[in-house]
């Protein structure tokens, strides 16, 4: 998702209470941003923010951060939550490329991945959010017992996380390829705005549940 590049987004987010700009001087500290010691949990790709949303509305008790490397995707969530404030979410506008620079050993409890780009190119694997690269970053970032959800139309990509997630270590908790029809895997699932838009087209949506 890459939106017109819009003049108004990097002022927006600049000036924006939400928007962590200073984020390389927070390793170690993040539960300062919230001052409270809450679990923290992240969405790397988060488009327009929908989902979190959602999440940190019906869980106070949770800090939520969304990584969104766009500027002018980012500028949609932020219109949004100036509409529906909510203390317990800040985003970060970076490639989650730089999360282990960023974020000490074991920082994060929880990471969600939802219908993230497939870069359907074998060479362009590497930038595949379930990458084993990948993984080996989220490794650092995540703590031992963290989990990591992974939500996505694309079957080729599905298949292709099931091998690298075996490939790097990573332990399969649970995984379907129709969650909507999952009894089990489909309670109190959150739609993003991407799910919404491919399972109204039919697409069945993937899903797992990753540890180490
Ligand atoms: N999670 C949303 C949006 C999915 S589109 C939903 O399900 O509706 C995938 C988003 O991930 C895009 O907005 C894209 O800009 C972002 N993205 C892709 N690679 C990224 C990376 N390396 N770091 C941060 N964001 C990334």
């Amino acid at each position: 998702m890459r939106l017109r590049n819009i003049p108004a987004a990097a002022n927006a987010i600049a000036e924006s209470e939400y928007c962590v700009l200073d984020y390389t001087e927070h390793k170690g500290e993040w539960k300062e941003i919230f001052g409270n010691s809450h679990p923290l949990a992240m969405e790397i790709g988060m488009g327009k923010g929908r989902f979190l949303m959602d999440l940190a509305r019906h869980n106070p008790e949770i800090n939520y951060l969304g990584v969104e490397r766009y500027g002018s995707v980012l500028y949609r969530a932020l219109q949004k939550i100036e509409e529906y404030p909510l203390d317990n979410i800040r985003f970060l506008c970076i490639n989650a490329e730089v999360l282990p620079e960023i974020f000490a050993e074991g920082e994060l409890d929880k990471i969600y991945l939802n219908f993230s780009d497939p870069w359907p190119k074998d060479r362009h694997a590497k930038r595949r959010l379930t990458s084993r690269e990948f993984l080996a970053r989220y490794d650092k970032v995540l703590k031992k017992d963290g989990h990591l959800e992974f939500k996505t139309d694309n079957r080729p990509l599905f298949d292709f996380s099931l091998q690298e997630v075996e490939a790097a270590g990573w332990r399969l908790d649970s995984y379907t390829y129709d969650l909507h029809h999952d009894e089990k895997m489909n309670i109190g699932n959150i739609m993003t705005e991407y799910e919404e838009k491919f399972s109204s087209q039919g697409n069945p949506i993937c899903k797992m549940i990753i540890s180490r």
